[in-house]
């Protein structure tokens, strides 16, 4: 039967695939005695289950999509080897027999060992697999409970759309490395971590769909409509018919924006537009340069302290950090210090309890209570600026004395290098992010110690309007265009201007084309976005005069019913 579902997009694009539940199998293990005359019989049901995943992950290697990468392949094979595995495919059933327990939690046991195990390796890479431990028993635990996996790889219909209760920004960074066609989860926010990173993915993606994961059915043909938000379950031949010709649509527009991939930024008055890009990997650089960017306006490092046990030595991080520096080839490259903490845990499993994450020790709370720490990437990044022009961006400031304490760091760091007689860009620029209200409102004071401001406006609508960004829940009432958030903007814009430093704003308000025309009407002259956006937003300012958007913008300002805003927007983009 044939269904529909609306969520928030948070990536465009359309998607026609079929889906493959991210599975919350292992959660639902439990253990339970087998009478002694059933255990033969529990023998043979475990026997089954291995013996149909490796059927599906023969199929699955088969059937490959031409042009996928290799790792795919490799990933698959090594999916076979842990599957054959003495230890997953015959010690459970020795373990159903002695202990006279259920299938699925024999082979629990046997992850649970091996996982310990794999723990316990030196080799960072190898230490990493027991993931892959952990995906495999999760494939022969879904068969055991009566969900057997079908993602059906036939060859003309080979794209998987996965689809999950929730991700956390560090399950999202995984799937950085597989190929999926479409993203689609039950909750989280359009400017959670985890849709942001979706975004990164360069896929359509929809969050806050409610019951996703419980009324799809793993294989089950579906259409992600990134554009709308909205999800069809097993369609009929002519809204599929529909859905491809609107794919197609979609993708000569993507084709067509390419052309303005080496146009100048400029808008129709003269004005010059920088557009940078928000990356999370040293990966992203080549979607970056791919759409044009003239700097990289956001490196999120967190993302490198992520999935994983011990934190990336300096080393480890100046290598990353050099490479996007020179890759970026003399182009700016803000790179953000660490803004762990929030939703942004290094590993879900040792997440803090504590009452309100979002407003605990995150980012350069985090990193002023722990300043060794800040003391290693401080010294990555400086070592890295001798290679490329390299700024760094402060996180989440909200008084003037986190300034200065992270400023004194900063000046120890340059010290321990220079006795070391290693070389770093000395005139090094330093900015900082405006995303908590009251940096917003102190904003000159901020634009007096700094070379740049940098406006988080993901963080800033969260704190002004007391609004978790990862909440759907509450998703209605972000509003970016809450009069309170376009003052605070358009306030720190102005105090950039007044004392002659540079303001961009790197939330996800920059790459949303209807407010392409409001932000340069508040005189913002900087962009820093995903890569996938920047194009379509050159496209905009192209097209806009700002002598004419004046009297609109301040008109805007002046207002404060939030009811009235999208209509005096709305005229705005059409003048
Ligand atoms: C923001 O808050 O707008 C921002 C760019 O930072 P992040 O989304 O990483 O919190
Ligand atoms: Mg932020």
């Amino acid at each position: 039967m044939s269904f529909t579902m609306h969520g928030v997009a948070v990536s465009s694009g359309i998607a026609i695939g079929h889906a493959h539940l991210v599975s919350h199998a292992l959660l639902e293990v439990v253990h339970y005695q087998v009478p002694k005359h059933l255990i033969d019989q529990e023998i043979k049901r475990f026997e089954q289950a291995v013996e149909k995943v490796k059927q599906d992950l023969d199929v699955i290697r088969r059937h490959l999509p031409a042009g996928s990468p290799a790792e795919l392949g490799a990933f698959v094979n090594t999916h076979l080897m842990i599957l054959a595995d003495k230890q997953l495919s015959e010690d459970p059933k020795r373990i159903i027999r002695e202990e006279q327990c259920n299938a699925e939690w024999a082979i629990k046991q046997q992850m649970d060992d091996l996982v310990l195990q794999f723990e316990q390796i030196e080799d960072e890479y190898l230490r990493e697999r027991k993931q892959d431990v952990v995906q495999v028993v999760e494939r022969v635990i879904k068969v055991l409970l009566g969900h057997p996996s079908q993602v059906a790889v036939k060859e003309q219909e080979s794209a998987i759309i996965l689809v999950a209760h929730d991700l956390s920004p560090a399950d999202a960074i995984q799937f950085k490395q597989h190929q999926f066609a479409a993203f689609i989860t039950d909750v989280g926010g359009a400017t959670s971590h985890t849709a942001i990173l979706a975004r990164s993915l360069n896929i359509p993606s929809i969050v806050a769909l409610q019951r996703a994961r419980d009324l799809i059915r793993d294989g089950e043909l579906i259409i992600v409509d990134g554009n709308q938000g909205v999800v069809i379950a097993n369609p009929d031949k002519d809204t599929l018919a529909e859905y491809k010709l609107r794919q197609e649509q979609w993708e000569l527009e993507q084709q067509k924006l390419k052309r303005l991939k080496l146009t100048k930024a400029v808008t129709l008055d003269g004005t010059t537009i920088e557009l940078h890009a928000n990356i999370e990997v040293p990966e992203d650089v080549t979607q970056a340069k791919a759409a044009g960017a003239t700097g990289v306006g956001l490196y999120r490092t967190e993302f490198l302290f992520m999935n994983r046990r011990e934190m990336p030595d300096e080393e480890e991080q100046y290598k990353a950090y050099r490479r996007v520096a020179e890759a970026m080839k003399g182009m700016p490259v803000t790179i953000r210090t660490l803004d762990l903490g929030a939703d942004k845990q290094i590993n879900p499993d040792t997440v803090r309890t504590c009452a309100n994450p979002a407003l605990g020790l995150r980012a350069i709370r985090l990193c002023l209570s722990e300043p060794h720490i800040f003391h290693t990437q401080l010294r990555a990044i400086l070592r890295a600026s001798h290679y490329g022009k390299i700024k760094i961006l402060i996180p989440m400031l909200s008084n003037l004395s986190e300034l200065r304490q992270a400023m004194l760091l900063l000046d120890r760091a340059k010290i321990s290098l220079r006795n070391e007689g290693i070389p770093f860009d000395e005139g090094i620029q330093v900015g900082g992010m405006i995303e908590v209200p009251a940096a917003a409102l102190c904003a000159e004071a901020f634009a007096k110690q700094l070379d740049f401001l940098s406006i988080g406006t993901n963080d800033l609508i969260q704190y002004s309007l007391a609004i978790d960004r990862t909440d759907d829940s509450v998703s209605h009432l972000y509003n970016p265009l809450h009069p309170a958030i376009l003052q605070l903007i358009e306030m720190t814009i102005r105090a950039g201007h007044k004392l002659g430093k540079p303001v961009s704003v790197c939330g996800e308000m920059a790459g949303d084309t209807k407010l392409t025309r409001l932000l340069l009407s508040f005189g913002l002259r900087q962009f820093s976005m995903h890569p996938s956006h920047i194009l379509a937003v050159k496209r905009q300012i192209l097209q806009s005069d700002l002598p004419n958007l004046a009297n609109a913008a301040r008109k805007i300002l002046g207002n404060q019913d939030i009811d009235r805003i999208e209509p005096m927007l709305h005229k705005l983009n059409l003048a």
